[in-house]
């Protein structure tokens, strides 16, 4: 039996709570946040096992770790937010437990999506002989076990890799993110960028895009990012020629974005008024819908998944792999909408196989790395079905 704390109480941290309740191998959670009586409405929504809860500010390392060591937990699941992550590993390694997030460091003042400053955390936390885990949500997560899976079960080489992120729910609200707003629109308003022949190529936000076909949904406009994954499959899969992520947006919701931006709202550098130092993301934060607000009304589906192109046996091979999500299903299971539950799966998932042996090996780890037998032959009957099509043609023009 094991015991696991969890760092945040939003709307993955949810979904995260109610997985690992449903998990027999865990016995002891606590959930502690920033605002206690999140965490107590999260853990009043769970009624198979009791939820302990406790206040925490995750960027105070002393008072994260008197928690952890008066809790004793075997490992930490971060879904705070991403300004919290070197916070928490270094109190995770002053208290021996291992770590696990779903997304990477960013420096509040500089929306920079890199995995250097956690890969630093490598020899500590191999000399300490704990297991920390790297981006284990949807995307980044299960996008990189997919295609580790890929690699392991259907290519000798990996070539091309376009991952295809579609959201094509409706929540009826004008605009709103589906996660936290501030790191969303960071993520979104950086230039695209992504990987080819050896090199980075770096173009305008939004200015690639293409019409993709989705399974169950059809024809969505899909527009190129830069996503953080590509970083660390670029350097774990050297064989890749061409490495991008495509996300489907709404005419809508660009205008509203464009508008926001224009206005100067989505701005991370602080403005005064009258006298007071005021950052307009924040601002724009606190007028936007909380995204987990969003679960009770939204419809429609998720699909998520990777086109590749390689070698099998001598050979070319198409392949994708893909998961669809119904919004109102998981509110109907965990009160949560798709993205969360697609990010909350693979951590409380993740976190068992750690905990469970299977991925537990001393050092620093993006999901990638590690096998992903384990994790294929449960993520379905948590909740996350896999389907793949072997020779599926992709949507892409050859590299
Ligand atoms: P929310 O904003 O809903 O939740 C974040 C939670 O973290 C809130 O409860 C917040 O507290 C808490 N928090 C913030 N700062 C601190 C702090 N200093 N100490 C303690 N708690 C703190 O975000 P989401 O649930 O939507 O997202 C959670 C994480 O998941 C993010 O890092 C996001 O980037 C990541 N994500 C990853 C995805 C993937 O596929 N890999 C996809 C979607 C999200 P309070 O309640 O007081 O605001």
């Amino acid at each position: 039996m094991a015991r696991v704390m969890v760092v945040g109480a939003g709307g993955v941290s949810r979904v995260v709570t109610h997985k690992l309740a449903a998990l027999e191998e865990f016995d002891q959670i606590l959930l502690a946040s920033r605002t206690l009586e999140r965490c107590n409405r999260i853990a009043q929504s769970i009624s198979t096992k009791s939820i302990q809860t406790a206040q925490l500010d995750a960027d105070d390392v002393p008072e994260t770790l008197k928690l952890l060591e008066t809790f004793r937990p075997d490992i930490l699941i971060n879904v705070a937010l991403p300004y919290q992550d070197l916070a928490l590993m270094d109190a995770c390694l002053q208290a021996g437990v291992h770590y696990l997030d779903t997304a990477n460091y960013e420096p509040p003042d500089n929306p920079k999506f890199e995995y250097r400053w956690q890969w630093a955390y490598q020899e500590r936390f191999f000399e300490a002989g704990l297991t920390a885990i790297l981006g284990c949500g949807f995307d980044p997560g299960v996008t990189g076990i997919f295609t580790a899976h890929a690699l392991k079960h259907h290519f000798d080489e990996i070539h091309e890799l376009d991952i295809v992120d579609c959201n094509a729910g409706s929540h009826g609200r004008a605009f709103a993110t589906n996660f936290n707003p501030e790191i969303n629109i960071r993520e979104i308003t950086q230039p695209g960028r992504y990987y080819e022949k050896g090199e980075w190529v770096t173009v305008p936000p939004l200015s690639m895009h293409q019409s993709i076909e989705y399974p169950e949904i059809g024809d969505r406009e899909s527009y190129l990012l830069y996503h953080e994954e590509l970083e660390s499959l670029v350097k774990h899969i050297p064989t890749l020629k061409r490495a991008r992520f495509w996300m489907t947006f709404s005419q809508s919701y660009l205008t509203y974005l464009d508008v926001l931006q224009n206005l100067g709202l989505t701005r991370i550098d602080p403005v005064d008024y009258e006298g007071t130092p005021v950052i307009p993301l924040k601002l724009l934060k606190k007028l936007l819908p909380d995204p987990s607000s969003l679960a009770a009304n939204y419809t429609g589906q998720t699909s998520i998944g990777c086109h590749l192109r390689g070698i099998k046996n001598g050979k070319p091979q198409q392949y994708y792999i893909y998961n669809n999500c119904d919004h109102a299903k998981a509110y109907q299971e965990v009160g949560a909408q798709a993205i969360s539950y697609t990010t909350g799966v693979p951590a409380a998932l993740g976190a068992l196989m750690v905990v469970n042996g299977a991925w537990q090996k001393p050092g620093v780890f993006n999901v990638e790395q590690l096998d992903p037998d384990p994790f294929m032959q449960r993520i379905g009957s948590l909740g996350l079905p896999w389907h793949e099509v072997i020779g599926h043609p992709s949507p892409f023009a050859e590299v």
